[in-house]
């Protein structure tokens, strides 16, 4: 048996906990230091380091799950590594191998064994890999210095309320320019989010749907999660197709899991707002929440709700949900390749 340490892992919200350990390395001189374990939670760089001029970052998120079994798993994670690789192509920083990703991911969790939350806690360990230029710049430009952590923590459901429906609305702001980076998993694309959030929550709307920017005519996602409806029939998934939504790992499960295990006809494609209506669920999916119902839209003074709205969950998001989470806990029979064993 591993050792647990003493937290209450039912309450544990989705909160910052620093654990024992975490994984640096650092790139100089054109290339990466070896990296390892360190004791400090706290980073210290120069005052003119790119990510404080220029937000010069990009970031991961994935989870460790204690599966039935007793193993300690990771749902997917060479999709993190091969995603974190193109987000920091494109902002202009050295990647950081993928091979070197999964093997810190392995030390970094082994290392904290006692803080992955016990199976049917409703917990997991989150895992926080980012990169950000350490270096410093003051004229425009990408830094020379580069520094990866990856940090764990664990967590409990990212909305308290469980499979409860949320509310939320469309917003008048956009989340990502056209050709710009919505498809990069940046922390810039979360500092111009959070005006949107406060007047969404303002509202009392728990996330805003931000709609295409050039035309406000097509469905993108939310601040943090793609999102996905069910026909009427309850035969069809459908999920928008677009350059500046960010490419969901649990998107991408959720489209094989409906096609292959739940038999539903899948359709990734531009979905138009108008076409909202027509749908009988919706539901929100990334790795905090996994799936969260979507009960109501909320558009300019109308609201369009789906199935019995926020009274609960529709049956198909339901089995989604099920299955999803059945995968990532050793209850479901996983797709080939998509659990990676720690310990
Ligand atoms: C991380 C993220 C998601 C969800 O991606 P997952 O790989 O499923 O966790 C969706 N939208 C945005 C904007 C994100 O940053």
């Amino acid at each position: 048996m591993r050792e647990l340490k003493n937290l209450d892992w039912e309450h544990l919200g989705f909160i910052y906990r620093p654990c024992e350990k975490r994984y640096v390395a650092e790139y100089k001189n054109g290339a990466w230091s070896e990296g390892g374990l360190s004791d400090d939670p706290e980073v210290r760089i120069n005052e003119c380091a790119g990510i404080l001029q220029y937000c010069q970052e990009c970031f991961e998120g994935l989870k460790a799950y204690e599966t039935s079994k007793g193993e300690i798993v990771c749902f997917r994670p060479d999709l993190n590594a091969e995603r974190m690789y193109n987000s920091a192509e494109y902002l202009c920083m050295p990647p950081f191998p993928k091979e070197r990703f999964l093997a810190a991911l392995e030390e970094t969790v082994k290392a904290n064994l006692a803080y992955v939350p016990p199976y049917g806690s409703g917990a997991s360990l989150y895992i926080r890999p980012y990169m950000f230029a350490s270096g410093p710049v003051i004229g425009v430009k990408p830094s020379d210095e580069y520094t990866f952590r990856m940090i764990v923590m664990p967590v409990g459901p990212y909305y308290t309320g469980g499979a409860k429906p949320i509310a939320i609305m469309v917003s008048d702001f956009d989340r990502a320019a056209p050709h710009g980076t919505g498809h990069v998993k940046a922390g810039l694309n979360y500092a111009m989010s959070m005006h949107a959030h406060e007047v969404a929550a303002k509202a009392g709307y728990t996330e805003n749907l931000y709609l295409d920017p050039a035309r406000r005519k097509y469905v993108e996602e939310t601040g943090g999660a793609n999102v996905f409806f069910i026909s009427q029939d309850k035969k069809t998934f459908v999920t928008p197709k677009s350059d500046s939504i960010l490419p969901s790992i649990t998107k991408r499960s959720l489209v094989y899991v409906a096609e292959h295990m739940l038999g539903l006809k899948v359709e990734e494609r531009p979905v138009e707002f108008a076409e909202l209506p027509e749908f009988s669920e919706c539901g929100m999916c990334g790795t905090a929440a996994v799936i969260s119902p979507v009960g109501r839209i909320h558009d300019h003074g109308r609201d369009i709700v789906f199935g019995k709205s926020m009274e609960e969950a529709g049956p198909v998001t339901m089995k989604l949900y099920e299955t999803l989470t059945g995968i990532q806990l050793g209850t479901v029979e996983a797709p080939e390749g998509w659990i990676y064993r720690i310990a």
